[in-house]
């Protein structure tokens, strides 16, 4: 146990639904305060969007999505199907009211409640990785600077200004202005069509499914099993929780956590839990370079991010708010493609690898939804929307902390899901 707090009387077992980053994370730090755990997923683990996003673990980058820039922009993209955020006009009219409440976040004064919210999150969040990767998650992180390169020094001025407004949060973010020699010099797969550039310093990459994978094992090195099962149901009594699954099998344990990602409010909705979680689906791939690429590459004018992959360069981008279980849809990829294609040189983008595209847990709040459900025992932790493989660490620790204690930690407060 290494010497946390836990509580007598606090729960001896608990069921993990969701083996993405964020339930694996709940359930390693669980199992740190002596926690017996078993854990759910319908299909395995990494299976949701845990796998093939940008891997950034980049606090200095965990901009609030709401500014009010993106309703000028969403607005334009109903009417241009190659545009980064894809708004589909269907009929579905539970997205139509998310998009009404995501709409109305976006201002100022909910944007800084964001970046304040996030400041426990982001400060610890490298940290909470560490502790991971320093006691058996084999899988180490990379320490690397971002560099957002742009076509003019005017196009450059929404990042700056977001990171002066994320320091006047209390954030306060290490970057560079860079000149176009300097620029070329950090990425020397930047086109001539990029001409400034802004390094933002302190950050880190990963492998995010090699990670996922490798917590995952961690945590069944510990003690814990991994069970194919899809949850239908999770329920309460006086005598703990239960667990039952689609085959009509039934997990009992003292707590559970419902961790499943884009697909939360399906389960958490019973537990009382009122704020909606939509799936802003994106898609990545990987393509091979000519000359190798050491850091993570940020395209804000085409809304695009690039990771050091395995040899290659992983593309990751699009906001699709669709089902998160519908088809990948090869004209995303195109759109993705014909955006960077004009922005980076040595990249064979027809020789591309690993199309993927997975949902990313989007709140209307921009907050995540992360504590004590109305069910005695039950608790969710999700919807962290573009950064939950960053905060999926911190966010395990920081339950784990609250299931076993019974205290909401101060710095769970602004993301309590019965708000
Ligand atoms: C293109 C892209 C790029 C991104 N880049 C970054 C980045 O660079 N940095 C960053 O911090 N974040 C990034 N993100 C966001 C990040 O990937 C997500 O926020 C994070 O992975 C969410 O993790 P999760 O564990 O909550 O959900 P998921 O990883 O989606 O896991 C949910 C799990 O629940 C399971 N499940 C669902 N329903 C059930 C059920 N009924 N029963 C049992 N199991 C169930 C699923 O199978 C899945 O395994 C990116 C996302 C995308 C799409």
């Amino acid at each position: 146990m290494n010497g946390v707090e836990r509580l007598d009387g606090g729960p001896r077992s608990a069921v993990v639904v969701g083996a993405g980053v964020v339930g694996l994370s709940t359930a390693w730090f669980l199992q740190e305060r002596g926690v017996e755990v078993t854990v759910v997923d319908r299909t395995g683990v990494a299976a949701g969007a845990s796998w093939g996003n940008a891997g950034w673990i980049a606090p200095g980058l965990a901009i609030p999505l709401n500014e009010p820039a993106v309703l000028r922009y969403g607005l334009k993209s109903v009417f241009d199907p190659a545009a980064p955020l894809h708004l589909p006009l269907t009929a579905d009219p539970g997205l139509w009211s998310f998009l009404a409440r995501f709409a109305a976040h976006c201002r100022w004064s909910s944007w800084t409640r964001v970046a304040k919210a996030n400041l426990p999150l982001n400060e610890e969040s490298v940290e909470a990785y560490d502790v991971l990767t320093a006691n058996g998650v084999d899988v180490p992180t990379v320490a690397a600077p971002i560099t957002a390169v742009f076509t003019s020094a005017g196009q450059a001025r929404g990042l700056l200004g977001e990171l002066e407004r994320l320091a006047a949060a209390g954030q306060p973010v290490v970057h560079t202005r860079l000149s176009t020699a300097d620029l070329r010099e950090q990425v020397p797969q930047a086109s001539s069509a990029l001409t400034a550039g802004v390094r933002i310093d302190g950050q880190r990459f990963v492998d995010p499914g090699a990670f996922v994978r490798a917590l995952g094992r961690a945590v069944v090195a510990r003690g814990a099993t991994i069970r194919t099962l899809e949850t239908v149901d999770v329920r309460a009594d006086r005598t703990g929780v239960t667990v039952l699954t689609r085959d009509g099998s039934a997990v009992r344990a003292d707590a559970a956590v419902i961790a499943t990602g884009a697909w939360l409010p399906r389960l958490a909705a019973r537990a009382g839990v009122r704020t909606p979680v939509r799936a802003g689906r994106g898609y990545s791939f990987t393509v091979p370079v000519r000359e190798p690429v050491t850091a993570p590459i940020y395209l804000p004018e085409v809304r695009v991010a690039c990771t050091p992959y395995r040899g290659g360069l992983r593309v990751a981008g699009t906001m699709e708010f669709r089902d998160p279980d519908a088809p990948l849809d090869e004209a995303r990829v195109d759109a993705i493609i014909a955006s960077v294609r004009p922005l980076l040189d040595g990249v064979r983008w027809e020789d591309r690898t690993d199309v993927w595209v997975g949902p990313r847990p989007v709140t209307p709040d921009g907050r995540a939804l992360i504590g004590a459900t109305r069910l005695p025992g039950v608790h969710v932790a999700g919807g962290h929307g573009m950064w939950g493989l960053a905060q999926g660490p911190v966010t395990g620790r920081l339950l784990a902390e609250q299931v076993t204690t019974g205290k909401q930690p101060d710095a769970l407060r602004e993301f309590d899901p019965l708000r």
